[in-house]
């Protein structure tokens, strides 16, 4: 199989049709998203195609990014840019086979192909979502279109997995950032486009950017020997690859074993074949990742103070994803918290500056570069084994030239004060429910995520007011006071509410009247900005400038005033 010819992938239609066909099936209007049979999958499509785009048609300026944006090319121009490529993409037969070693690895034992799954470790380790695994029985057959997916999915995201085994380039199980239009209709194409960044923004510091080439081994491995790590010095680092390799990445070293056989299901889409992949041999020492790989898909983290340490690629973490990660996402800040956004994320930004500049150009690109979403993927790892896959959508707003510094300022002023009342909630839950909270057991993230789910839309609510701010010519220096003083409230309410909700709640057999009280008496304190540690509070409305008790009495006189009306 041709993975650039031939029709493997599942595409969804505007119709609501699912319907294979080849990835330049992409530029297709009709087309509108992709329909793998798993959520990794899923994620790892859009990796694919974005990172097929970004070899066969990458733009040198946004200038010319806009202007395929604009006009997107045909199925058969895509066709024809992908042709040139096709030798990397064969799965099979005896050539160079797609992300699998050139050795046929006759030397192991054969494996089963659910090697290839990063999979569950049993029911009773997956919290929150029951979708993900879609058949929960073993796989033992996958059709060679479900293989071909499976084989990308795991070498993007390879986990750790024993000595020798090699980690995926931007470490086991890492997050994905992309943008994504507004528009549920939007066409796969736009989908995929706004994540394609020009060459100079995705050669790293240390690499040279040279035109893709199908044999070029630095660009894909699998064209050339392996690059075995079984010594010292043989670690591959982003100054000996291609600067579009960290989208070929190839830690494992694979052999699929195809068989022709009477018709029979695929264990994962159910679609029934006469090709199909049971056995494969997997060898130890394939590429060794190592140094400052910043991967184009993928959120950083680096200590500023410590700017020989390597950056750390962002993870999903058993607490959950949401608004108090967004900064860290989307607004670069290298220099004080050391946040490093993902390439794609930076040129999004950049690229919004072009929409004043193409205002003739029409109003469906402005709304494509002013109203997109940020869509955030990946597994919630436990070393080997996945406990979830999280994929979280979140607004992202068009930041003004030269204010992104000051909304990252005030986005960090508002996370911090949730994050404080949010540790301060769960405290006093816990003061609450037990006589020696300090020994109390368990994982208690979930009181955490109660407030950050009930004060979501607040926040959302929140960044787009500053937005709108910045967007004045000549902004003000510091949140202004009805935006903090809503935001505030707001966070004072849901803290009362879901603290009441469960520690007040009585549903506790073993609930302490006296105890809860006072754990009451003291989140009260602490929102009020009045007790010793809640400084955090005090500060926020001091610098806010507005009076937290100002909105009890108008809201008093404004009761009075209705009664007397009455
Ligand atoms: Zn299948």
């Amino acid at each position: 199989m041709n993975l650039l010819e031939d029709s493997w992938l599942p595409f969804l239609l505007r119709s609501g049709k699912v319907e294979y066909r080849p990835p330049s099936a992409l530029a297709d209007p009709d087309v509108i998203n992709f329909a793998l049979p798993r959520a990794d999958f899923q994620g790892a499509a859009y990796q694919f195609l974005i990172g097929l785009l970004q070899t066969a048609l990458p733009p040198k300026t946004h200038d010319d990014w806009l202007d395929l944006l604009m006009e997107p090319p045909s199925v058969n121009a895509l066709d024809k840019a992908f042709a040139p490529f096709s030798s990397a993409f064969e799965l099979d037969g005896d050539g160079p086979r797609f992300m699998q070693d050139l050795d046929s690895l006759d030397d192991v034992k054969n494996a089963t192909v659910s090697g290839l799954l990063i999979d569950a470790p049993g029911a009773n380790g997956i919290k929150n979502n029951t979708d993900f695994f879609v058949k929960r029985g073993r796989v033992e057959v996958m059709c060679d279109a479900c293989a071909a997916i499976a084989l990308y999915t795991m070498q993007i995201n390879a986990p750790a997995g024993g000595a020798g085994i090699r980690v995926g380039l931007r470490g086991g199980g890492p997050l994905t950032t992309l943008v994504m239009p507004e528009s549920s209709t939007a066409s796969l194409w736009e989908r995929l486009w706004l994540n394609v960044i020009t060459q100079k923004e995705a050669t790293q510091k240390g690499q040279q950017w040279t035109a893709p080439h199908p044999e070029e081994p630095s660009l894909f491995f699998w064209m050339a020997n392996a690059r075995i790590s079984d010594k010292k010095g043989t670690e591959v680092l982003p100054d000996d690859t291609h600067p579009l390799h960290a989208y070929w990445s190839m830690p494992r070293r694979f052999r699929l074993l195809f068989e022709e056989v009477d018709e029979c299901p695929c264990d994962i889409c159910g679609r029934k074949t006469n090709r199909v992949v049971r056995e494969l041999r997997a060898k130890k020492q394939g590429a060794n990742y190592d140094g400052p790989w910043i991967h184009p898909l993928t959120p950083y983290r680096r200590d500023p103070k410590k700017p020989n340490e390597l950056p750390l690629s962002s993870k999903g973490q058993p607490g959950g994803l949401g608004y108090r990660h967004w900064s860290g996402f989307v607004l670069n800040d290298e220099e004080s918290s050391g946040a490093i956004a993902a390439a794609v994320l930076k040129s999004y930004i950049d690229k919004q500056k072009l929409v004043t500049q193409e205002r003739a150009r029409g109003e469906s690109i402005q709304a494509l570069l002013r109203e997109a979403r940020l869509w955030v993927f990946g597994y919630d790892m436990d070393n080997m084994k996945p406990r979830g896959w999280y994929s979280v959508e979140m607004p992202l707003v068009d930041i003004p030239q030269g204010q992104q510094e000051r909304l990252r300022a005030w986005v960090h002023q508002l996370t911090e004060l949730s994050r404080n009342i949010a540790w301060m909630v769960r405290t006093q839950v816990k003061n609450a429910w037990f006589s020696r909270p300090s020994d109390a057991k368990g994982d208690m993230s979930a009181i955490d995520n109660q407030f950050y789910d009930a004060t979501e839309p607040e926040f959302f609510k929140a960044l787009l007011a500053l937005q709108q701010v910045l967007q004045q010519d000549t902004p003000p220096p510091h949140i202004p006071p009805d935006i903090a003083e809503r935001w505030y409230f707001a966070l004072k309410r849901e803290a009362m509410r879901v603290f009441e909700g469960l520690a007040l709640s009585g549903s506790q057999e073993s609930m302490d009247l006296e105890r809860a009280t006072a754990a009451h008496r003291q989140l009260q304190s602490f929102l009020g900005g009045k007790s010793k540690g809640s400084k955090v509070v005090s500060d926020f409305i001091q610098q806010g400038d507005f009076d937290p008790s100002a909105k009890a009495k108008r809201n008093a006189a404004s009761a009075a005033t209705t009664t007397g009306d009455a």
